[in-house]
């Protein structure tokens, strides 16, 4: 008979009253299976659209896309791992993290480095992978770029504030509030936007001399599209890899040619992340800049698994700062 876990299960999508904590049966464990105790489980808005449908998935499941823990079982042809090594994942693969213990493919597991302990590693694996390659893959920064950061005190903004800061980038960040324009700041915002009292596009003007930012990096989507736009100098790159206040209509074509031969892409982790070595590539490179000091992850609350619906309220509500760790 296979082992027991506890485990949060989504059985219909909606609000965060659809998150049961429940007891299940964990898959048996494969020749190439690692079995986890989970120690300390990422949040991310990608919970919330997979709890709402936004990103359908095969119902019932367990949300959650990064997570670190304690191996311990490991499948008769792993011979790389071993029982009591620390080990966290990133989200280049099916979710299932809101959970006490987990089977995974050996491949998706990292080993921790001493000196990033657990709580660490489940606030930046999704988050600082995701950070990685958005700086260095979809639009490779170089030290003097000018970017505009939206939402740079959440999870990923301000992991993004400090290595776009540390790749030598001039850093301009919205955010909701005094509090968290300060946050931003102390992060490595060159420049913050208070997007409830100002112009978004116009003060981005303003602070560029009329030219305009080389990237924007938008996570918001729905609300923020237009002023983000309207903010690129000719020829720069709208990257719109999330959807906090709701998914981007569709964009007409001409819209780009008319606002200075723009362009636009809309990545994902895992095509950045398309196999084994690329992940590792990126992990490592997330490795070193927290090791090396440049990343410093804020946790800026925590929760424990079992009440992981009042995290999601918070997380929807604004109301979270930084990373948000659940445990177990
Ligand atoms: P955040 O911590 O950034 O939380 C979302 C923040 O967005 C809020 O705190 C808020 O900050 C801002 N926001 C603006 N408008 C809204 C709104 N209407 N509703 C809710 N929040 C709003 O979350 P994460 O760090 O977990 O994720 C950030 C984004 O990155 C998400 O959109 C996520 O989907 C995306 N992402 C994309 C990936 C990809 O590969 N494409 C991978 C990982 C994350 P403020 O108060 O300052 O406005």
């Amino acid at each position: 008979m296979n082992e027991n876990t506890r485990a949060i299960v989504v059985s219909q999508f909606g609000g965060p009253e659809v998150l049961e904590w429940q007891e299940s049966e964990l898959p048996p464990l494969g020749p190439t299976d690692v079995l986890v105790r989970h120690t300390a489980v990422g949040l991310n808005f990608i919970d919330v659209y997979h709890r709402t449908g936004l990103y359908p998935l095969e119902l019932p499941f367990t949300p959650g896309v990064e997570a670190a823990g304690i191996i311990e079982a490991v499948g008769s042809n792993v011979d790389d791992l071993s029982p009591g090594e620390r080990v966290a994942y990133t989200g280049n693969g099916p979710p299932g993290s809101y959970s006490e213990k987990r089977v995974l493919p050996r491949t998706r597991l990292a080993r921790l480095p001493d000196a990033i302990d657990d709580r660490t590693a489940a606030a930046i694996m999704l988050k600082g992978c995701t950070v990685e390659y958005l700086v260095n893959r979809t639009f490779p920064i170089s030290a003097g770029d000018v970017v505009l950061l939206h939402a740079a005190a959440g999870g990923v903004g301000l992991i993004a504030s400090q290595w776009l800061n540390a790749l030598g980038a001039r850093v301009i960040g919205t955010v909701g509030s005094e509090e968290k324009g300060e946050l931003a700041r102390t992060s490595g915002c060159d420049e913050v936007i208070l997007y409830r009292v100002e112009d978004v596009a116009d003060r981005v003007r303003e602070i560029t001399d009329g030219r305009g930012v080389d990237v924007v990096y938008d996570s918001v989507g729905a609300a923020t599209f237009e002023a983000s736009i309207k903010s690129l100098r000719p020829r720069g790159m709208m990257v719109t890899f999330g959807n906090a206040s709701g998914p981007v209509p569709p964009v007409p074509p001409l819209l780009l040619s008319q606002s200075g031969s723009l362009f636009l892409t809309r990545p994902v982790l895992a095509h950045h992340y398309t196999d084994p070595t690329e992940a590792a590539e990126g992990i490592a490179k997330l490795f070193d800049m927290v090791l090396s000091g440049k990343v410093t992850p804020l946790i800026g609350q925590e929760y424990s698994l079992s009440d992981v619906s009042k995290a999601h309220q918070d997380l929807e509500h604004r109301k979270t700062v930084g990373s948000t760790v659940l445990t177990t």
